[in-house]
């Protein structure tokens, strides 16, 4: 009886010690891909979320962890160290990068590579109403923010202010302030306006439009032409009438589109693994936030400035579209 009982324990035993081994090498086994995003007030951080979950859900040996981030610039930064896997970032910033061009790259970020292209971001200057900023003309001596360090906002909006002869050096204040903060000090009267290039309906305008009595600026006519002549990526589009507070008319203004990127370094199979799962998963992306609706597969090769990996390739190619 006793020995029975020693045999039964030391059977339970193994068991519970092969069981902790496999659970160990499959942890080991597992791969850790990191994203950059960006705003967690934006877009881009819902979205990588929603990238995560996906994996979380169908890729049990993929692990995605969503990092936050000034943005585009910072992250095709972190692409070329390899401190990140993946990135969202905007079409124009990711073709600069691979340029290497100044004074934003000092030199290019040759592994950066394409996976998809996701869905158009606008250029949107929200201003104080009481600012009185009719035209971008009208920023001339006044106190705004920028766009975060490390963002694309801030080469869209020396891009766009050029457009209008003006500089940095025009405004009252260049201010270099968190997404997030810019809405709390354009609520606060301590900026005047803040330039956010993001899919409408991000947090970092719907939010602070809700206390503050606001607008977003136009950007059109001959100006416009002219962005979208010397700067390709840059196409007209319009904030749509009904999405903040206070802006009952479309507004016109200019895009670029979001993207999502990999370094070359990712092997083959886990991207075409991912690029596969988020389009056969899209209605995660659907849900994780307005713009995540615009995300088709049929757009995603659309306004691609950069070689694509080879994994994402693959994917594309069998659902016949390369
Ligand atoms: N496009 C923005 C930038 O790079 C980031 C937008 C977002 O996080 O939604 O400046």
């Amino acid at each position: 009886m006793k020995k029975k009982l020693f045999v039964g324990v030391m059977v339970l035993c193994l068991v519970v010690f092969v069981s902790a081994v496999r659970s160990d090498l499959a942890h080991a086994q597992r791969k850790y891909v990191s994203i950059a995003s960006g705003w967690v007030v934006g877009v881009y951080f819902p979205l990588a979320g929603a990238i995560s979950r996906i994996a979380h859900e169908k890729l049990p040996d993929i692990k995605i962890t969503v990092e936050s981030s000034g943005a585009s610039v910072a992250n095709a930064k972190l692409i070329a160290t390899g401190d990140a896997d993946l990135a969202i970032l905007q079409n124009d910033i990711s073709f600069y990068a691979f340029q290497g061009t100044k004074p934003m790259f000092d030199k290019p970020v040759p592994n950066i590579r394409g996976m998809a292209a996701l869905y158009p971001e606008h250029c949107q200057i929200h201003a104080r109403k009481d600012a009185k900023i009719a035209s971008v003309r009208d920023l001339k001596g006044k106190r705004v923010a920028v766009g975060p360090l490390g963002s694309g906002t801030e080469q869209n909006a020396i891009q766009i202010l050029e457009a209008y002869g003006l500089k940095f050096e025009d405004l009252g204040k260049v201010e270099r302030l968190t997404a997030a903060e810019s809405g709390d000090y354009l609520k606060d009267g301590r900026i005047d306006a803040a330039f956010y290039t993001t899919g409408v309906g991000a947090s970092a305008i719907v939010d602070p439009a809700i206390t503050v009595d606001s607008m977003i600026v136009p950007i059109d006519g001959a100006q416009a032409d002219a962005l979208v002549k010397k700067y390709p990526f840059y196409s007209k589009d319009k904030v749509p009438a009904g999405i903040y507070k206070g802006v009952d008319k479309d507004v016109p203004t200019v895009a670029v589109l979001a993207i999502l990127v990999v370094k070359a370094e990712l092997a083959e199979d886990i991207v075409y693994r991912i690029t596969k799962a988020m389009f056969e998963n899209i209605k995660t992306i659907e849900g994780a936030h307005a713009k995540g609706k615009e995300v088709k597969l049929e757009k995603a090769l659309t306004g691609m400035p950069i070689p694509l990996h080879p994994g994402a390739e693959k994917f594309f190619k069998e659902k016949g579209m390369k």
